[in-house]
């Protein structure tokens, strides 16, 4: 990782010219914030030409990228996560560092408001020259949500951001997308609940690289403790990760300022490691051929549900599966041949 000391604040002939793919790769290679916000913007438009561009601009900054450090942090809406992250921003900031925070927010896709509710958020960090904070892309599927938030991940390497959070609400519907962009996931959990209570399904658990008690701190910090333990206890039952990795469960306390360092030496420490064996390269290359058939599949299903035939069909057969006259499966041949007559 490099120290940035100051703001890159170059004012560039250029800067006025990000309506062009070679302006706004110009202003990302300057570091230069709007440029990466406005290209970030360009990622989430669905029109087809600002596809086109945009899809050139991230082949022109794949070079630029690859050299962050890529961190999930996941955990139920008020276990602390901006609080959280605002801590470590302000920790890793310090140390010269920038850091960009983006988020995955499955409810900005299905309802109008989000979970995270982002205009309040993190302030402190927002105004930080080192830091870059980007809400969840609305609308959309979730899986689009996911796909758009690691292609601005990408521009914010070629930005020069050293550390990238993504933050995702826990509730388990794309913590399986974060784990398949990032290096490092890290799950926040709260003393004094069960798994269960706490809405975090088995699966998040298995995928963490580290749980963090958080809130340990005041009346809470004895409870934080057995928590610590019990956690313990119950990550020996999953099963050994395949780098051979042994997830650690660490108390935090963003508002005392605790144990924050621990949590960025640890990352770092399991950074270098990774990297320096080689595990970091591999697991990119697999996310990368991850985020290629989830291209190919997005592509596919938005041209087979926008074709009319299929449209017409598809409601002519959910009647008959209503009414029990069809089976699930001989539906599904049905539509498919449909859509094969249709396009030849
Ligand atoms: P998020 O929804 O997961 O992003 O949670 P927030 O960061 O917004 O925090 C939810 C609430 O918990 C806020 O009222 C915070 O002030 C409080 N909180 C956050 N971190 C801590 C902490 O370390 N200790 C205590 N006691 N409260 C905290």
């Amino acid at each position: 990782m490099q120290q940035h000391r100051n703001k890159p604040d170059r004012k560039t002939a250029l800067q006025k010219d990000y309506l062009t793919v070679e302006g706004l790769l110009h202003g990302i290679k300057e570091g230069d914030t709007t440029a990466l916000a406005r290209a970030i913007t360009l990622m989430e438009s669905s029109r087809e030409e600002d596809r086109e561009k945009s899809y050139t601009l991230l082949d022109s900054c794949l070079p630029l990228a690859q050299s962050s450090v890529r961190v999930g942090i996941t955990g139920v809406p008020g276990v602390g996560k901006s609080t959280f992250i605002e801590a470590l921003g302000e920790l890793v900031t310090g140390q010269g560092f920038k850091v960009a925070v983006l988020a995955i927010d499955p409810s900005s896709s299905i309802s109008k408001g989000s979970i995270m509710g982002d205009k309040t958020r993190m302030q402190e960090l927002a105004r930080n020259p080192l830091a870059f904070i980007r809400p969840s892309p609305a609308g959309g599927n979730p899986g689009g949500v996911a796909r758009k938030t690691r292609e601005a991940m990408m521009l914010c390497e070629a930005a020069g951001f050293d550390l990238i959070l993504i933050e995702t609400v826990g509730v388990g519907q794309s913590e399986t997308a974060v784990h398949s962009m990032v290096d490092f996931f890290l799950l926040l959990q709260l003393a004094g609940a069960g798994d269960e209570l706490q809405g975090i399904k088995r699966g998040i658990v298995e995928m963490a690289d580290t749980v963090v008690i958080n809130k340990a701190d005041g009346d809470n910090l004895r409870q934080a403790a057995a928590a610590r333990s019990a956690f313990e206890r119950a990550l020996q039952l999953y099963p050994p990760k395949e780098n051979g990795w042994v997830p650690k469960v660490l108390t935090a306390s963003s508002l005392e300022n605790r144990g924050i360092e621990e949590i960025w030496e640890l990352i770092t420490g399991y950074h270098e490691k990774y990297r320096e064996n080689g595990y970091l390269v591999g697991k990119r290359r697999e996310q990368n051929i991850f985020w290629f058939k989830q291209a190919v599949d997005g592509e596919l299903s938005r041209r087979f549900y926008s074709d009319q035939r299929v449209q017409e069909q598809l409601e002519i057969l959910i009647k008959k599966l209503e009414d029990g006259s069809i089976s699930p499966f001989r539906a599904a041949t049905v539509l498919l041949g449909a859509y094969r007559e249709a396009n030849g």
